[in-house]
């Protein structure tokens, strides 16, 4: 690893900058902060005091960094795509928005961000399960278009609004830091569908006669929330296997010997 000692954070989203040689500058409250690109500098010269906030530590002093990092000395969190990437908590890549890795893995074996996505991916796959299952087949139950839609939007709401609310956070930081990536594309295509089916349901005689199938406004409920069950999948056997290899790095740290003879 090379030396991070004259590296200071973008105090816009959170990338380490050498000060030497980023071309990005703005002068702030008498401190000099340094950025990665020209669209986060323009983010902090329309509002400064936001970003030069206190919630990014040692964005000018490095030392102070050393001495802000909580009681588990000196864990550096990284992003697997994104080594430039360094802070001293978890959190979410600002670039790609994955789950930062600890640099060197730690003793214990628990992983916040793998039990906390399996708890909303398991939680909500029946209810994902039988949105689809009625949008798919309900015409064939006895029931009427209406109560059907009714139905399928209480399915998939706490999907998409409780299992999917960190993807929206991601997609609005993604948005707000101009770093676009995955997030932002699922954000908005469960945001839209959901919200479009929202607006079905509750409004629908705001839309033309023509969108009218099957004796009801076409909603796309199931969608949405199967887009978000998938995409938890997704995270759930990324985060497995990463804390697979984690565990396997632990194991061969565990051979090494304890003290030199
Ligand atoms: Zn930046
Ligand atoms: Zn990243």
């Amino acid at each position: 690893m090379d030396d991070h000692a004259n590296k200071v954070l973008d105090p816009v989203c959170g990338m380490t900058v050498d000060p030497a040689s980023a071309r990005f500058h703005a002068d702030h409250d008498g401190t000099t902060y340094h950025f990665c690109s020209a669209g986060c500098e323009r983010k902090f010269r329309a509002e400064p005091a936001r970003y030069a906030a206190t919630d990014h530590p040692a964005h000018s002093n490095p030392a102070a960094l050393e001495s802000a990092s909580p009681a588990p000395a000196g864990t550096i969190y990284t992003c697997p795509m994104h080594p430039e990437i360094r802070q001293d908590h978890p959190g979410a890549c600002p670039i790609c928005g994955m789950a930062l890795e600890p640099l060197m893995p730690s003793e214990d074996e628990s992983n916040p961000e793998l039990e906390d996505f399996s708890r909303r991916f398991w939680w909500t796959l029946p209810l994902s399960i039988a949105a689809f299952i009625l949008a798919m087949a309900g015409h064939r139950l006895p029931i009427d278009a209406s109560t059907r839609t009714w139905i399928e939007l209480a399915l998939s709401a706490p999907v998409v609004l409780w299992a999917g609310a960190p993807f929206f956070v991601r997609c609005v930081r993604s948005i707000r830091s101009g770093h676009l990536n995955m997030w932002t594309l699922i954000g908005i295509g469960v945001g839209a569908a959901f919200g479009y089916s929202l607006v079905a349901t509750l409004l629908p005689g705001v839309f033309p006669a023509s969108y009218i199938e099957h004796g009801r406004i076409g909603v796309y409920f199931e969608a949405a929330a199967v887009i978000v069950s998938l995409t938890l999948l997704g995270q759930l056997l990324e985060l497995r296997a990463r804390s697979k290899t984690s565990a396997a790095i632990r194991a061969l740290l565990g051979l090494s010997p304890k003290t030199a003879r």
